[in-house]
């Protein structure tokens, strides 16, 4: 089995390649050539309910719920394996779809997304399945019961990223899935199908149904899912999770961010720069924890202008399957369309470009210059919204205060950082700041510790046990009288 760029004609659904209900098809296009490299099917509200259904019926009435975690782990444990062996190849698939550089798709997309299976298997062994509890009835016996169906959507920037920490303690827990990727990324996703094709679940436990927002929201509203587990933008997640309100139905959500970096005055500047390379432009900037705030004081302001700008100015821009590209074209058109408006933004906001502009670099592909603006003020578009490209935006500080106040001063709380020579102080202004998640000289994910956002960036945690959690209802059992000693195989599960 191996990945290639080729179209599907079927759609997986409850772990069979079936005929979508509908003809039409979605065309993925190159962000380098611009050209079609492959389509597969649009799923309809038809083909959404059939793996629903399927889902439905392998948790009601399958052995899946049924199961020890232990034995559906061991599924995953298998999945794991056929999965890394082919982590090179899932890269450059993602590479081909969304353009994402080769050496970030290698370690932060097929890798990340392995590591991910790995780090939720061993968060796993360690979880509480069942546990007894002293209540004041007597001895209580607590489960951790399977939440139901899950519908999982997810977006195209990290595509394998976003899926396994839904798909994978879904699983575990013993939820059935259904997972509908983004337009743009559909092929990692189904190739993603044919591995678990290979692990031989029971029928209905997984489906991938690629589509569009149409089959998104038939996803969110079908009555027979129980939970949805969504990323992407917050506009989308208001919506999914209002829909999900009026139904009563379990919802986490993974949404933008808008990070600010507060650089102190005691930070080295060229290992800050260093570190807001891949901070910062990550993924060709289109990562949602990406820091494009960089706040400074005046003092430092023109020293850490100076890097930054020869920083990215230097930047290879290029084709993304080779090696020593740093920033790769936009995902589409679209996309590239929207980060040059808001480079115009900047500019008629009176925002200073110090280098880049919205001019496109290549004659043919989805590029944008990396670009750097300083002179910014908070209440700019610039500031206040998520580009997704590689656009930075400094902004100047009064002191410390006026920095947290300033990283504070948004709808979002994805993510953020602190650059300085003292991390004790560092720990301290990540206390201030009101983010779900925080770094020190640094800032990257780590995929063994809860991620998630306040504020418009989400609801919920992914990742470590507290990502399992989400994935469980908790049940408790009173007993009038004295509880059964544990099984040997819920106390080992305990
Ligand atoms: P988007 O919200 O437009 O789309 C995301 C997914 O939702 C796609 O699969 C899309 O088809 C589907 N969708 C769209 N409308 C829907 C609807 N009404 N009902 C159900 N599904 C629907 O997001 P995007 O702009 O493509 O992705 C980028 C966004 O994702 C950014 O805002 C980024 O910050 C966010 N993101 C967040 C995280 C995180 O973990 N917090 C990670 C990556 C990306």
């Amino acid at each position: 089995m191996t990945a290639s760029l080729r179209s599907y004609d079927q759609l997986f659904i409850g772990g069979r390649w079936r005929k979508p209900s509908s003809p039409e098809r979605l065309s993925v296009i190159s962000p380098h050539t611009e050209e079609q490299i492959a389509d597969v099917p649009a799923g309809s509200t038809e083909d959404v309910d059939a793996a629903v259904t399927a889902a439905r019926h392998a948790f009601d009435q399958g052995p899946w719920p049924r199961l020890q975690p232990q034995e559906r782990m061991r599924k995953i444990e298998e999945l794991a394996g056929v999965y890394g062996r082919h982590i090179d190849e899932m890269a450059d698939l993602i590479t081909a779809q969304m353009g994402s550089p080769r050496s970030f798709s290698r370690l932060g997309q097929a890798a990340g997304a392995a590591s991910m299976i790995h780090l939720t298997l061993a968060a796993a062994r360690d979880f509480p399945w069942v546990e007894r509890r002293r209540g004041v009835l007597g001895e209580a016996h607590l489960r951790r019961a399977p939440v139901g169906v899950v519908g999982a959507i997810v977006p195209w920037n990290v595509p394998q990223c976003l899926i396994m920490p839904k798909l994978i303690p879904a699983l575990i827990a013993g939820c059935s899935v259904v997972i509908k990727p983004a337009p743009e990324t559909p092929l990692d996703a189904l190739w993603l199908a044919e591995m678990i094709e290979q692990l031989e679940l029971p029928e209905g436990v997984v489906s991938v149904v690629t589509g569009g927002p149409a089959a998104g929201e038939a996803l969110v509203r079908h009555s027979g899912v129980d939970k949805v587990a969504f990323t992407g933008s917050s506009a989308t997640g208001r919506r999914i999770a209002a829909l999900c309100g009026e139904q009563l139905k379990r919802v986490s959500l993974e949404l933008g961010g808008k990070s600010a970096a507060i650089v102190l005055d005691d930070a080295d500047i060229g290992k800050t720069v260093a570190g807001l390379k891949t901070a910062g432009l990550m993924n060709n900037g289109q990562a949602c924890v990406a820091q494009t705030r960089i706040l400074v004081s005046r003092q430092r302001h023109d020293d850490l202008v100076d890097a930054l700008a020869d920083m990215m100015s230097s930047l290879s821009v290029g084709d993304p399957t080779d090696d020593k590209t740093d920033i790769g074209p936009l995902v589409a058109q679209r996309q590239q369309r929207r980060v040059q408006d808001y480079i115009r933004s900047g500019q008629q906001q009176g925002a200073r470009l110090v280098t880049g502009g919205a001019d496109a670099p290549e004659p043919r592909g989805w590029y944008v210059r990396p670009t750097l603006f300083t002179d910014a003020t908070n209440d700019m578009r610039i500031a206040r919204e998520e580009i997704f490209g590689p656009v930075l935006t400094v902004l100047t500080y009064a002191d410390e205060d006026d920095a947290v106040r300033i990283a504070n001063d948004s709808d979002y709380g994805l993510a953020g950082s602190v650059w300085t020579a003292d991390t004790a102080h560092g720990l301290d202004i990540a206390a201030r700041v009101r983010t779900g998640t925080y770094g020190i000289n640094m800032y990257m994910l780590d995929i063994s510790t809860p991620f998630g956002g306040f504020k418009h960036s989400g609801i919920g945690r992914e990742f470590g046990p507290e990502g399992l959690e989400e994935y469980v209802e908790l049940q408790s059992v009173a007993c009038n009288g004295k509880l059964p000693p544990l099984n040997p195989v819920e106390e080992a599960a305990k």
